[in-house]
């Protein structure tokens, strides 16, 4: 990369497609003409080429070291997005089962899920925080699963009100525990165990849009019924090593560095979480010495190491602080659509200058604005 190309990087807040880390962008832009042993682009062999089965297969044994997956999971590459999960989840679990699904709704994402599965069969909403507008999640005796529920499904991270399961919830042996992962997913390690199904589109801590990966207990395998379409069977990219049909070669590539990266760059998942508790604490810890302008929307306990979320005082005074943020190279700080106010996403990839950089605009804007 140029020194100017570098240069015009600005600290990029968005809230995904995210921020990716340099090295990764660095030694994409070196290998996008001539892949190493393969003389053309990875966009441009097959998905069947020797060349890309040992990238598919090296971004996939990544994904087990990181977070320990053992034999028990299988680990695929997807297209639809995380949302296309919203549907394959009921549709292989719930359809035909005979039984009910049960749902926490902690944001917009996790309520979003529930409509989806409704199409499919019939679910329960175990726990719903729209009373407090999503700004907390729930403690275990505020929800009951019963042992014969065909799931538990919940999203470990909220993106757009920035709340966070600090670890699982509690559930039922023998009910599969299913989450979406998507915006913390690679942030911290898990205990892949626990879970039926874990899945998380790429575009904000794994790599960029195109790629889910979704991490599915062999036991689940057989429950889809075989009438539905074929993409929306799990076994069916089980048993073709998620080469069913064409996948997303060049994000599965690029998913590939950035698990390489945090193997070889930052030391793993435990450090990474390290990192990336520092420089959410380095945020609210200005959010909160200032509350007159400042006001944090999760409730402290659940609040995301992802996601930093608080309003201003007005939208007037909130377009002034993103304008002053554009100024200072610190953009796509606007909060979503649905909600409004700020979001800082601080996914992996964002370095701690950038957090650094943002602290500081806070503080002197708080100065300024008061
Ligand atoms: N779940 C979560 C937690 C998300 O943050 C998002 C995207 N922002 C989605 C689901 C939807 O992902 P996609 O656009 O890949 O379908």
């Amino acid at each position: 990369m140029s020194p100017s190309a570098t240069d015009a990087r600005l600290f990029n807040f968005s809230a995904g497609p995210a921020v990716l880390p340099l090295p990764v962008l660095r030694q994409a832009q070196e290998e996008l003409l001539a892949y190493p042993g393969a003389g053309c682009s990875v966009m441009e062999i097959s998905h069947r080429d020797p060349v890309f089965l040992k990238i598919l297969h090296d971004a996939q044994q990544r994904v087990r070291q990181l977070l320990g997956i053992g034999d028990s999971h299988e680990v695929l590459f997807l297209q639809g997005g995380a949302k296309l999960q919203f549907s394959m989840v009921p549709a292989n679990l719930l359809r035909g089962s005979g039984k009910k699904a049960h749902y926490m709704v902690t944001g917009t994402w996790s309520k979003g899920a529930v409509g989806e599965a409704k199409k499919e069969g019939s679910i329960e909403k175990v726990w719903d925080g729209a009373a407090t507008n999503y700004d907390r999640l729930p403690a275990a005796a505020e929800y009951q699963i019963p042992a014969d529920s065909a799931y538990l499904y919940y999203c470990s991270n909220e993106t757009i009100q920035g709340v966070q399961f600090s670890s699982e919830p509690a559930c039922p042996a023998g009910v599969p525990l299913v989450c979406d992962a998507s915006s913390d997913f690679f942030s911290r390690p898990l205990s892949i165990e626990k879970y039926g199904i874990l899945y998380a589109c790429a575009q904000k801590n794994a790599g960029p849009a195109g790629v889910t990966v979704v991490i599915i207990d062999r036991d689940l395998l057989p429950r889809g019924e075989e009438h539905l379409p074929g993409y929306l069977l799990y076994r069916n990219h089980a048993e073709n090593d998620s080469e069913w049909n064409t996948p997303p070669t060049f994000a599965i590539y690029m998913l590939g560095l950035v698990a390489r990266w945090l193997q070889e760059d930052i030391g793993g998942l435990a450090s990474m979480e390290r990192i990336n508790r520092e420089k959410a604490a380095q945020l609210y810890a200005v959010v909160d010495a200032y509350p007159h302008l400042y006001q944090g929307h999760a409730a402290s306990e659940f609040r995301s190491m992802m996601n930093v979320t608080f309003r201003l005082p007005s939208e007037e005074v909130e377009g002034r602080f993103l304008k002053g943020a554009a100024e200072h190279a610190l953009v796509h700080l606007q909060g979503h659509r649905s909600v409004g106010g700020i979001r800082a996403s601080i996914y992996n990839a964002m370095p701690k200058a950038g957090v650094d950089a943002l602290a500081q605009f806070m503080r002197d804007f708080a100065r300024i604005a008061t």
